[in-house]
C-alpha cells in the first residue's frame, strides 16, 4: 500500500485554506515528503502523526518559495531532535536552501542537510522507492517526478505548462497530481508564467491513462470541472489517498 497525504495544495497565491504545496508519500518502508511549502511543519504535526524524525526523505522539485519556503522551519526542528535531513533535488535547490538559512540567521543549519543532488532524467532509490524524473517546463529548472513503489505508481507533475513528456511518463500510473493553477479560460496567463489550467492537467491523464487525477497548485477561485473520462479527486488539505 502506498499513502499520499496532502500537507498544503495551493500555490504561491492560493486561498489561505489550502496552504502550500507539500505532499508525504508512505510507503511501507519509506516516508518522503514531496515539497515543502511555507506552514508544513504545522501541516506535518497537525495533518499526521509524525514528526520531522520520522521523514525519510524530502524531495524539492525547484526552488521557487511555494514548494522551499517550510525547510528552514523544519531544519530548526532536525536540529532539535538532533538528526540530519535527507534532501533530493536539483543543485540549485541545495543553493536556494543555503540562501534561505542565512536570510533567516541560521547560515550552520545547513549542516543538517545531506543533499543528494538528482538531474532531469536522473534515478534514485529512496529505501523501497523508485524515484525517477523528467524535466518540466518552468521559467526554472523544475523536475516531475514519478515513485514506483513495488507495482504502485505516482507520478507528480509539480509546476509545469502542458509538458506532452509527461504522458509516456505517467502512463498507466495509479495517481497523477498535476497542478491546475486556474481554469481553462485563463489559459493564455497561465502558460505565460509556465502553468497548466484544468483542461491540460485532464489531458495529460486521459491521454497517460492514468486512474486518477488530483489538483493541485491550486489558485484563489475553485476549479470548475467539466465531465472527464479520468476521475477527479478533489483533495483537501490534510486528507489522505491509499492506493
Ligand atoms: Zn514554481
Amino acid at each position: 500500500v502506498v499513502i499520499l497525504r496532502f500537507l498544503g495544495l495551493g500555490g504561491w497565491a492560493s486561498n489561505p485554506f489550502l496552504g502550500h504545496v507539500s505532499i508525504l508519500l508512505e510507503s511501507r518502508y519509506a516516508r518522503v515528503l514531496v515539497d515543502a511549502g511555507e506552514g508544513v511543519y504545522t501541516a506535518l504535526r497537525t495533518c499526521t502523526p509524525y514528526d520531522v524524525n520520522d521523514l525519510d526523505y524530502v524531495v524539492i522539485t525547484h526552488r521557487h518559495g511555494d514548494h522551499i519556503l517550510g525547510i528552514p522551519t523544519i531544519l530548526q526542528h532536525s536540529r532539535r531532535l538532533g538528526m540530519r535531513l535527507k534532501v533530493v533535488g536539483l543543485t540549485d535547490v541545495y543553493e536556494a536552501i543555503a540562501d534561505l538559512l542565512r536570510g533567516a540567521g541560521v547560515p550552520s543549519h545547513i549542516g543538517f542537510v545531506d543533499f543528494i543532488s538528482i538531474e532531469g532524467g536522473g534515478e534514485a532509490y529512496l529505501k523501497d522507492v523508485r524515484l525517477s524524473t523528467i524535466k518540466s517546463r518552468h521559467p526554472i529548472p523544475t523536475l516531475s517526478l514519478r515513485f514506483d513503489v513495488n507495482d504502485k505508481c505516482v507520478v507528480y507533475s509539480s509546476d509545469t505548462q502542458p509538458n506532452p513528456d509527461l504522458t509516456a511518463f505517467a502512463r498507466g500510473c495509479d495517481v497523477l497530481i498535476h497542478e491546475a493553477s486556474a481554469d481553462d479560460e485563463y489559459s493564455e496567463e497561465v502558460h505565460a508564467y509556465g502553468h497548466s489550467t484544468v483542461g491540460d492537467a485532464v489531458k495529460i491523464a486521459e491521454d497517460a491513462g492514468v486512474k486518477y487525477l488530483v489538483l493541485i497548485h491550486r489558485h484563489l477561485k475553485p476549479l470548475v470541472i467539466r465531465s472527464t473520462k479520468v476521475p477527479i479527486v478533489m483533495v483537501q488539505k490534510c486528507d489522505y489517498l491509499e492506493i
